[in-house]
């Protein structure tokens, strides 16, 4: 008998509606001799709106209770949708993160799941019933109730799957598969097929919100086989592989598009050039917790220099305090910065093989007038830093510059 993860997110939960059609799938699924383990989200907004109510209390609510709060969306669903399926016969049980043992470090709203005991899960599995885990939470080693972060369902069904070494994963979302790059942006996206594991990663750190990051990493170290589905529409969806590394010399040059808004982006210029300026500017940004992602630092002039960061825009005000800060005591000349800027990466392991990939980009960039602010690479993908209100102009060049909609 196989044993499946099926997880369901927010819009595939999003109503009463679509939690029946959810159940009906299961029923069916089950009837076909699939032993079913179905991990779900908060429905759709739900999550944002508890967000909303926190930030009606308090200005800085504490990350503990946060963490109780945010965690009531997915037991909202867990419920609903274990009562569809007991409608329909199955004796379904639905379990929360602290239910079944799903262990976390204590880093309230980012937390790691640590460890997962199935023996309830398999327990249930073998008396026929449909097993539902609320996904995005866990507890700490205190019994603390965590969450995994935006979008950390998807990390919830990877572990599962690998803590009961399922056969397949399956994540449902609201689009048939991972595409070339977000179909809500470009209409000529395409669907792949497959992705390896690496180059999914490279795309959910960059912005692909179609699985959290997280997801890929476990999935890739314990090799989870993983697909991505519509859970409106039947079809193949979109499988991860795990080649080798080097077997994948036919690879396309560029798999994929991905690309972030929400970001931000400080300079503090004109600081007296020693060893440990980097140090001694980037050391009291990261004391503050916040992720700092492309640095530049300039070529000294008349023994000066120039350091350029990025940061998520909701960071952008405390970092701009930090740096203030630093100038007089560094001696430097001023600070500036810019909240409305975005990054936009094109990733392929093709590009290990052949050059030119930069060089397309920004030619592309440039004939549609689009200044790049910032440059960063790495051995399967090019990012670079543009103004926001030109993201979508930039990723339908991009995406039509490197052929991505024909086959
Ligand atoms: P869920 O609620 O099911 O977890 P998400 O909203 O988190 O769904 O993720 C699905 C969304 O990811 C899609 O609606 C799409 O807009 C977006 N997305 C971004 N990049 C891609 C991509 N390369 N392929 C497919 N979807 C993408
Ligand atoms: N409900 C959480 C969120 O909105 C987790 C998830 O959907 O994966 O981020
Ligand atoms: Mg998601």
């Amino acid at each position: 008998m196989t044993l499946i993860v099926e997880k369901f997110g927010g819009t595939s939960v999003g109503s009463v509606e679509r939690i029946n059609a959810v159940a009906d799938h299961l029923m069916r699924k089950h009837a076909d001799g699939e032993k079913l383990v179905v991990v779900v989200s908060a429905m759709s907004g739900e999550t944002n709106r508890l967000i909303g109510l926190a930030s009606d209390i308090t200005d800085s609510p504490s990350p503990r209770e946060m963490d109780v709060l945010l965690s009531t969306g997915e037991q909202v669903t867990i419920a609903l949708l274990s009562m569809a399926l007991q409608k329909r016969g199955n004796d379904a049980r639905s379990y929360t993160g602290g239910q079944v043992s799903i262990k976390t470090d204590n880093v309230h709203s980012r937390a790691r799941i640590l460890n997962i005991d199935s023996v309830k899960i398999q327990d249930d599995l073998d008396k026929g019933r449909i097993v539902v885990v609320a996904g995005f939470q866990g507890v700490d080693e205190s019994g603390n109730i965590t969450t995994l972060g935006r979008g950390g369902s998807d990390t919830t069904a990877v572990a599962v799957a690998a803590a009961l070494r399922a056969d397949e994963c399956r994540i449902y979302t609201d689009v048939d598969g991972i595409y070339t790059t977000d179909p809500r942006v470009v209409s000529g996206a395409r669907r792949l097929d497959s992705i390896t594991a690496e180059e999914m990663l490279e795309l959910a750190s960059l912005g692909a919100k179609v699985l959290q990051t997280r997801s890929v990493e476990f999935a890739g170290k314990y090799k989870v086989p993983l697909r991505v589905l519509s859970s409106f529409e039947e079809g193949p969806g979109t499988l991860i592989t795990y080649e080798e590394e080097g077997s994948s010399m036919e690879a396309p040059l560029i798999s994929g598009i991905a690309f972030q808004r929400d970001e931000a982006k400080l300079t503090i210029r004109g600081i007296p050039d020693h060893p440990g300026v980097a140090h001694q500017v980037l050391g009291p940004i990261s004391e503050t917790h916040v992720n700092v992602d492309v640095i530049i630092q300039n070529a000294s002039e008349k023994g000066l220099t120039d350091l350029t960061f990025t940061v998520p825009r909701g960071d952008y005000d405390q970092c701009m305090d930090v740096l203030k800060g630093l100038v007089t005591k560094l001696g430097a000349q001023d600070v500036k910065g810019d909240d409305k800027i975005a990054k936009v990466s094109v990733v392929g392991v093709g590009m290990r093989s052949h050059s030119g990939v930069a060089n397309t980009m920004f030619k592309t960039l440039s004939d549609n007038d689009i200044n790049i602010q910032m440059i960063s690479t790495s051995e399967i993908k090019v990012s670079v830093i543009i103004q926001e209100d030109q993201l979508e102009l930039a990723v339908n060049a991009l995406h039509d510059a490197f052929e991505l909609d024909v086959k």
